[in-house]
């Protein structure tokens, strides 16, 4: 059976290995045996259904929450050769009739189809008169209550069990709590079905925190580090992605907005446009996200702190895909905690919670004024608000915390990461450093508070610690407080963000309308010496370490090279109307422009490479292969 399964792995996918579970995950639909699958983004999760819906006899039947997903799938599928189809509303009626006459033809290994269809009496009635070989559920989670994405229609699929009694179902998800785990297998009534649960490191992902500062130059120091290459900028608000946008459009950066407040239509150009690869960088609120499986996302930057780790691990999780390096970069201010804070206590949102028949992506907190307290489907419960601020204060440490980024995001998630150098966060590649005497530093911020009688906030606090001769400090005399000018030594942005890392970590607290500061009982014990805070600086000098996942990723790939592929991969996607990442990915192009094949049996060497693809795109990509390496002088067939 193994067997069986690698050799459509390579056949089909030019595959050589499986990815960690992914053999696990499929051995138990061969062996008709229910499996939940928890697989972080880009861990290769649908390949844990579609190979062994190859390999088996009979119709895999798929359920997936979005038709996108279901679209992005049967192309890609089509493209490796693997014959499936999907039936959904915006099918015409002659396509729909074309593919349930594949069905009936048994020419189909997968169907795609939404819940409320696969469920219908007519049409479950249908499926059982086929020889089926497994159903799959695909984004499993939004099953569950407690996941981040509850669909009400995929509550009906509670009753497949009963529908097919005697077919092995598979859950497949990237949502990693437990809670949301168990409840998968209860609604599904699965029986004794195998938890397969991976870890939720992204090797290939470096992760960096910064306040935020001058946001617009922040961020184009990133996107002219991946110039021409694709990657996502997540905004809070709406009025923020519209802005961004107009300005990195007219410092000439190709980019599109995304937003809630679009019409269909404009949302769903900018999102082609970005698919397509017409333009580089999408600006968008959460409310893009699902439903994208754009395999060659290089950077994930977001401008706001997300209001959890469970939300900034989904978003940021949709850089790499393709197992490739990528970059998450977060900008984040005090201030962002203060706004979420407000949110999730403000009672009036309570009213403007999910909106039935709208999609939830859409209503998340795309629009601030939709949020509020106990959002997750948990709505009104007591306690929600709570748990929503909690969550908020531990995102906030992530942001202020010295902690390795890999390492606090894993144990968030109950995964211990014991390595003591990621070499892949900026903590560890160490972008920025401790504050060697914090805890005399956080003193002064402290009793600077209490001097100014704890009724300032934190831009007028740093101006009175670093000796600021503005007016409104002379009329107010508190140049002649004892703590004037203590950290003169220091960027009145540097002190303020020790504020904002002091707030983070409990010992001073922001209240009212202007954030006003005071000391925590927790900041009383740090005056009194028994607790010491941890501070963090930007480094001196700015090391220029590499991340060493980007290294090795380019290592004997001829860039150049790269680059005339991938031109040649956008124009070949263009002529079939598929996205460029389902001709070829990345991770495919690199190895090319890597081992620079000459004849088509090196070119099936190539990872990603599988027969249908060599047949369609062989001859074409080599004819450009040969070019550049005679023009460049480079060997072949390495
Ligand atoms: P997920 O659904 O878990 O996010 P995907 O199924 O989309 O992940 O897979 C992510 C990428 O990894 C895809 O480009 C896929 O082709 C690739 N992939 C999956 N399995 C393997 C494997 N065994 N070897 C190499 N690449 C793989
Ligand atoms: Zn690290």
């Amino acid at each position: 059976m193994v067997e069986r399964l690698k050799k459509a792995l390579e056949e089909y996918w030019g595959y050589t290995e499986f990815r960690p579970l992914q053999k696990e995950a499929m051995e138990c639909l061969c062996q008709s045996r229910d499996v939940v699958v928890v697989l972080p983004t880009g861990g290769g999760k649908s390949l844990c259904f579609q190979a062994p819906a190859v390999t088996k006899s009979g119709l895999a039947v798929v359920v997936s929450p979005l038709i996108s997903l279901m679209k992005d799938q049967v192309d890609a599928l089509t493209e490796w050769g693997v014959p499936a189809a999907r039936i959904d509303s915006s099918l015409s009626l002659e396509e729909r009739d074309d593919a349930l006459d594949r069905v009936r033809q048994r020419q189909l290994k997968l169907l795609y189809i939404s819940p409320e269809r696969l469920v219908s009496e007519g049409f479950s009635r249908f499926l059982q008169t086929l020889d089926l070989s497994f159903l799959a559920i695909d984004e499993a989670h939004c099953i569950s209550m407690w996941g981040h994405d509850f669909r009400p229609e995929y509550r009906q699929l509670g009753t497949l069990r009963q529908l097919f009694p005697n077919l092995p179902i598979g859950a497949y998800t990237a949502t990693a709590t437990e809670q949301v785990r168990r409840d998968i297998a209860e609604q599904l009534h699965l029986k004794d079905p195998a938890m397969l649960v991976g870890s939720f490191d992204r090797p290939n992902l470096i992760y960096k925190v910064r306040p935020r500062s001058k946001i617009v130059k922040q961020v184009c120091e990133v996107l002219d580090r991946y110039q021409g290459e694709s990657g996502i900028i997540y905004c809070i608000r709406r009025k923020d992605v519209e802005q961004m946008a107009e300005t990195l459009a007219a410092k000439g950066y190709r980019v599109a907005p995304y937003h809630a407040g679009m019409t269909d239509e404009a949302r769903k150009k900018s999102q082609d446009a970005f698919v397509n690869e017409d333009v580089d960088t999408i600006i968008a609120t959460v409310a893009f996200g699902m439903g994208i499986d754009k395999s060659n996302v290089r950077y994930v930057i977001h401008t706001g702190m997300p209001k959890s780790l469970e939300h900034y691990q989904q978003e940021s999780g949709r850089a790499g895909r393709d197992g490739l390096e990528a970059e998450c970069c977060l900008f984040y201010s005090g201030g962002d905690f203060g706004i979420w804070k407000s949110i999730l206590t403000d009672s009036r949102g309570n009213g403007a919670l999910r909106v039935a028949g709208v999609p939830p992506a859409l209503q998340e907190q795309d629009a601030l004024a939709a949020e509020g307290p106990g959002h997750n489907g948990a709505a009104g419960s007591p306690g929600a608000t709570e748990i929503a601020l909690a969550k908020l204060a531990r995102m906030y440490n992530y942001c202020t915390d010295a902690i390795c980024r890999r390492k606090a995001i894993l144990e968030y998630f109950g995964q211990p990461y014991s390595q003591a150098n990621c070499g892949t966060c900026d903590i560890c590649l160490g972008d920025v450093d401790l504050v060697s005497d914090a805890l005399v530093t956080a003193q002064k911020i402290l009793s600077c508070i209490l001097r100014l009688g704890q009724r300032f906030g934190g831009g007028y606090t740093a101006l009175v610690l670093t000796g600021s001769r503005e007016q409104r400090i002379l009329d107010n005399h508190h140049d002649a407080l004892s703590t004037y000018g203590l950290l003169k030594d220091y960027d009145k942005r540097i002190v303020h963000d020790w504020i904002d890392q002091l707030a983070g970590q409990g010992f001073i607290d922001k209240t009212g309308e202007y954030n006003v500061l005071s000391v925590t009982p927790a900041g009383w014990r740090v005056i009194r010496e028994e607790v010491t805070p941890r501070l963090l600086q930007p480094a001196e000098k700015k090391p220029q370490h590499k991340a060493k996942v980007a290294a090795a990723s380019w290592e004997g790939v001829d860039k150049g090279l790269f680059e005339a592929l991938r031109r040649l991969r956008s124009s070949l996607a263009s002529e079939r109307h598929v996205p460029a990442y389902i001709v070829f990915g990345d991770a495919a192009l690199r190895d090319m422009a890597r081992h620079r094949p000459s004849t088509l049996p090196h070119f099936l060497g190539v990872r990603g490479v599988g027969q249908t693809k060599a047949e369609q795109y062989g001859r074409i990509m080599i004819e450009k292969i040969r070019a550049y390496c005679i023009d460049h002088a480079l060997e072949m067939d390495l």
